[in-house]
Parts: structure tokens; C-alpha cells; sequence
């Protein structure tokens, strides 16, 4: 199913783990359509009935626009490539040669989560010939139809990162620089923001950075990869500015810790149901904590990670 914003941006649904947590957009201009992240490999029969909703194929595609290279935006990029024969894979230059060459990166994931777990999650990640990649330095401009993108190098959950600034509405694509925000937490269509410090390039610094950057445009609304449009980005950054200083207040006080990581993760666990009640949500404590699961266990390793870069510079 696709969802219209009218304004040519649509997104859907990947279906990646569970519903309601890794959203595709999809960009159309006079026909020529552009993908926003790419979920795994699972992802083309939703991004083909995308096209066909649209009236188009896959020859219509002219970019997939990865705003970083973690598998759960670039492990459908290969597949993807290899369907839509016109398409331009679009990604930060820090991030190219891990798509040329996936080799590094896939090992990366199997380190963490086993071979077998890895290649279910992800597959096998094919290479992606050099020639197709355009590499999003900041402020590349990309031409899509009558449409212009711009991309912004935006650093803070990773390095690899950029985000897109949609010149004709104003809104931006802003992967996971701009927090993550869990639509099933809304009340009265208010949503509830948290940053992203997955492992391992988390900086508070770039992300504040980042986060001024984008609200620096004006933007109309902001498209999160988890999960979608929210409009009123610039109060949604003072909450998200807020929290990017209480991760870092965490993360320092769990310093003495014996185990470092578990206190933080229990401290964010603590600060999100202490939000989520003020933000007036009636789930239960153990529901929220169900949906944020895996985003508390990768904010807390990733915090932890920063921690000891700190200890060791
Ligand atoms: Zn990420």
C-alpha cells in the first residue's frame, strides 16, 4: 500500500521485522521517480507495486538514494540496481566502496549477528558496478524531472550519512540523522522523537550539528526512514536537541559502571517511558519497551562505543 502525501513524495511500508518500522519513500517528477533507502532484499515486490500504483516500471526509476549504508537502508540497494536497468545508485563517498565491494560491510554484520542470522536478515549483498554510483558529496545536486535534490553531507549517527533536501516542497529525507519516531507512540497526531546512536560512529556533536543544519532550511516536514513525514520539524528539534544531551549525560554517568553498557540501557529504557508517559501514551510500559527493543539495545552499544572512544582519545 502507498501512501500519498500529494505533494509527489509517497511512501510505503517495507515490511522489514515488523510493520510500522522502516519506511521506503519514493519520489516522482514528470514521470522519472527517485527511492529513498531500500530496506533488504526482501524489498521488490513492494517497491514494483509502488511503480505499477504509480503507472510506471522499472525503467521509470533514475536514482536510489541511500541516505547511509546500514542494512536496514542499503541491503535492498543491490537488488533494486539490478531491476531497474536506468537507476543511478546514490550514496555518501564514504559509503560507495562498501557498495562496489559489500565484502567488508557484510562481514561487519555476520561479526555482530552470526553468518546464518546475517544472510537471513540480508542475503547476499551483490556488487554494485562503480560506473552506477554517483557519490553525494555535499551539496551535490541531483535533476529528477522537473524536480531538484539536493544532498547534505550529515554526520552524527554516521559518518556515511546524507540527507535530501527536496527543492520543489521544501521537506527533507533525513535517514536517521533525524532521530526515529515510532508511529504507533502518536497521541492526537503528536509524535514522539528519539535520537539514533547505533554503533559505531555515533558523535553528539555532529549530531547537534546536523540537526541545526537541517532545521536550517525550513523545512516543510521531515521524512524519517522510522517511520515517515512529520511536519513541524523545528519544535520536533528542540525535543530531539534535548535528548541528544541526555544520551550523553547517560552514557557519562555509566562511566564506573561494571557493566557500562546494561546501565545505560537501562537509563534510556527510564527516560523513553518517563517521555512516553508525559507525551500522555496509553500503552502499556512493556509494550513500549517491546517496540523500542532493539533501538535500546543498538543506542545503548552504540553510546557505550562512543564512551570508550572518548576514554581512549
Ligand atoms: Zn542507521
Amino acid at each position: 500500500m502507498l501512501t500519498d502525501y500529494h505533494n509527489g513524495i509517497f511512501a510505503f511500508d517495507a515490511g522489514y521485522v515488523r510493520p510500522l518500522l522502516v519506511s521506503i519513500h519514493v519520489i516522482e517528477s514528470d514521470g522519472r521517480v527517485a527511492f529513498v533507502d531500500t530496506a533488504n532484499f526482501e524489498v521488490m515486490p513492494q517497491a514494483l507495486a509502488a511503480l505499477e500504483a504509480r503507472n510506471l516500471g522499472p525503467e521509470a526509476v533514475d536514482y536510489v538514494i541511500l541516505t547511509h549504508v546500514h542494512l536496514d537502508h542499503a541491503g535492498g540497494a543491490s537488488i533494486m540496481m539490478k531491476a531497474f536497468p536506468n537507476a543511478k545508485l546514490v550514496v555518501h563517498p564514504r559509503g560507495a566502496r562498501h557498495m562496489i565491494d559489500p565484502t567488508r560491510l557484510m562481514a561487519g554484520v555476520e561479526a555482530v549477528y552470526g553468518q546464518e542470522q546475517a544472510r537471513q536478515m540480508y542475503g547476499t549483498l551483490l556488487p554494485i558496478a562503480a560506473d552506477r554510483i554517483i557519490e553525494a558529496h555535499d551539496n551535490t545536486v541531483l535533476k529528477l524531472g522537473s524536480r531538484e535534490l539536493l544532498c547534505i553531507d550529515s554526520p552524527g549517527h554516521a559518518r556515511h550519512h546524507i540527507a535530501i533536501v527536496d527543492r520543489q516542497t521544501g521537506g527533507i529525507f533525513t535517514g536517521d540523522t533525524f532521530g526515529i519516531s515510532y508511529r504507533e507512540m502518536d497521541v492526537e497526531g503528536q509524535p514522539l522523537i528519539f535520537p539514533s546512536t547505533s554503533p559505531t560512529q555515533f558523535d553528539p556533536d555532529e549530531m547537534r550539528g546536523s540537526i541545526l543544519r537541517i532545521v536550517g532550511f525550513n523545512p516543510e516536514a521531515v521524512y524519517l526512514t522510522h517511520f515517515s513525514r512529520l511536519a513541524r520539524p523545528l519544535e520536533l528539534s528542540q525535543d530531539l536537541l534535548e535528548r541528544v544531551d541526555r544520551y550523553v549525560a547517560i552514557a557519562l554517568a555509566a562511566r564506573e559502571s561494571k557493566d557500562i553498557t546494561g546501565k545505560i540501557r537501562d537509563d534510556l529504557a527510564d527516560l523513553l517511558l518517563d517521555a512516553a508517559h508525559q507525551h500522555g501514551c496509553l500503552m502499556s510500559d512493556e509494550e513500549i519497551l517491546e517496540i523500542w527493543r532493539t533501538d535500546l539495545d543498538l543506542n545503548a552499544q552504540g553510546l557505550a562505543f562512543w564512551l570508550a572512544t572518548l576514554e581512549s582519545a
